[in-house]
């Protein structure tokens, strides 16, 4: 026999699809031709499956041996195939019969000595698997934890490719997958935490329950930070589908922790402001890496002292903000990968982060105009809540040796405003109120009454707020409402949430 075919999966974004390599060996000048788009790294398959074959104590077959990964219209990226090529050019030679690996998905790259070596993107492969309707994989011993946590197919790994071809020539067994984690990581950091910030802890809560964008301005060691950091606290746990898929994007970064589980809290990411645009968005040769704002994706993407970040860094997060998606230009097509994430910016008040009034700040009102404009028309536009927060007081710190409410209870009040938002606007494909366009809350029947928005008004009239502030003011009233329980905003919510947006109480 001159002819093998062994399975693989190759990655389209995050989307996973089966892989067919074809080997064909045939009389002639002994030579490897390698069809079926692939990209550089595929053609350096070539080297590595050939040390790792003869070093593996393998006759390599001096033929000409012909290489063809199906679909050929699929681009193909990344090392996970060697395993796979190796095998099928061992069967195509006649030295090794495959039939113990019909129907089985063949994962992993060779080192040359023949060791088979973690790939990024296990989890999203094994997924696809799964989903073709195939029940077996065999995956590199360090990426085995990760593929377990999909359901419905058995993993079994390898560290060699020499105990691979044992276990296809006599059937040695493989690697079991270690037992699976507890699903249960360890817990963030809890709002408990946190002294005093009762506006700062409100504009938490509501850009929670209504998916906002959030921007939180104040002098230094106001409690910005800390309140970031726990916005993942009181959000609801990710469902099974955004579960798999945050932890797919994670899987490709090569970023998931040791021990195998699902991540099911909303992800957390704060890249900081001297971060590189392809690590904000994504990038890198061979299977690009997910960037920040995917790593963020379902949960929070964090831009701690904002203005600090370079132009083309904002710029860059425009287009993922506003489409919750990330398409990476690559020489053969692009890949796209999901960021459908929540923004919290923070922000000093001036560029010399002297709290506001300090004596010693010697930053002209010009200054600082010009600082905080940095933020305005990418990302200012987008954020729904903008609250500056005042410099924490003594008294509050010594307040706060009572117990401040922690992130459960507020979790609590946030998962019931949230199920009456989806209720409201169920089947009009929004989830959160964030989500709603302008115009549906201008008009019937969710238009609010004159009364309630006569504050308002006033303010659009005098020129004071720009439509797209009345609209976004209008959806956190929305927030307020369903936070306290209420069907429909009062003029109390629509006075919040004016404060929520303009920092002035109204
Ligand atoms: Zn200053």
């Amino acid at each position: 026999m001159s002819y093998a075919k062994v399975l693989c999966v190759g990655l389209v974004g995050v989307a996973g699809h089966v892989v067919e390599v074809e080997a064909d060996l045939a009389p002639g000048l002994p030579a490897v031709v390698i069809s079926g788009l692939p990209d550089t790294a595929l053609h350096e398959a070539r080297d590595r499956v050939r040390a790792a074959v003869v070093n593996s104590g393998q006759r390599w077959p001096n033929r000409r041996i012909t290489l063809n990964l199906l679909p050929a219209t699929m681009p193909k990226f990344g090392s996970a195939f060697d395993l796979a090529i190796a095998v099928a050019l061992l069967g195509g030679s006649g030295e090794l019969p495959l039939l113990a690996l019909d129907r089985v998905v063949v994962l992993g790259e060779l080192g040359l000595d023949g060791t088979v070596r973690p790939v990024r993107g296990v989890l999203p492969m094994v997924a696809a698997a799964a989903r073709a309707g195939l029940e077996r994989v065999i995956v590199p011993a360090d990426n085995a934890a990760e593929a377990a946590v999909v359901p419905g197919i058995r993993v079994r790994a390898v560290d060699t490719l020499h105990r691979l071809v044992e276990f296809v020539r006599d059937g040695t067994p493989l690697i079991e997958p270690p037992a699976l984690a507890p699903s249960h990581g360890p817990d963030g950091p809890d709002l408990a935490d946190v002294a005093g910030q009762a506006l700062g802890r409100r504009a938490l809560e509501v850009a929670a329950a209504g998916g906002h964008h959030l921007a939180l301005f104040g002098p230094p060691g106001a409690g910005k930070t800390m309140l970031a950091e726990r916005l993942p606290s009181i959000l609801p746990e990710l469902d099974d589908e955004a579960a798999l898929e945050v932890t797919a994007l994670h899987s490709i970064a090569g970023l998931l922790p040791a021990g195998g589980r699902l991540l099911r809290r909303p992800p957390f990411q704060a890249p900081h402001h001297t971060a590189t645009v392809a690590s904000l968005v994504g990038g890198g040769s061979g299977l690009a890496r997910p960037g920040a704002v995917s790593l963020a994706h379902r949960g929070v993407l964090f831009l701690d002292e904002a203005p600090e970040f370079g132009r083309g860094s904002l710029e860059a997060l425009r287009q993922p903000l506003e489409h919750g998606r990330v398409l990476l230009a690559r020489s053969r097509g692009g890949t796209e990968y999901p960021a459908r994430t929540q923004l919290v910016l923070a922000a000093n008040p001036c560029p010399c982060a002297k709290p506001a009034g300090d004596i010693h700040c010697e930053c002209s009102p010009l200054a600082r105009r010009r600082y905080l404009g940095r933020l305005s028309g990418p990302l200012l536009d987008r954020i729904d809540v903008q609250v500056t927060l005042p410099p924490l007081r003594a008294a509050e710190l010594m307040e706060a040796t009572m117990a401040e409410e922690p992130s459960a209870a507020v979790a609590a009040r946030v998962a019931a405003a949230r199920r009456a938002g989806a209720e409201r606007w169920a089947g009009t494909g929004c989830r959160v109120n964030a989500e709603v366009p302008g115009p549906r809350l201008r008009r019937p029947p969710w238009r609010l009454p004159e009364r309630d928005t006569r504050e308002l008004r006033g303010r659009l009239d005098s020129g004071s707020l720009s439509a797209r502030g009345f609209d976004r003011i209008i959806r956190m009233a929305w927030t307020v409402a369903d936070l306290d329980g209420r069907d429909r905003p009062h003029s109390d919510d629509v006075r919040e949430a004016i404060q929520l947006r303009t920092g002035d109480a109204a």
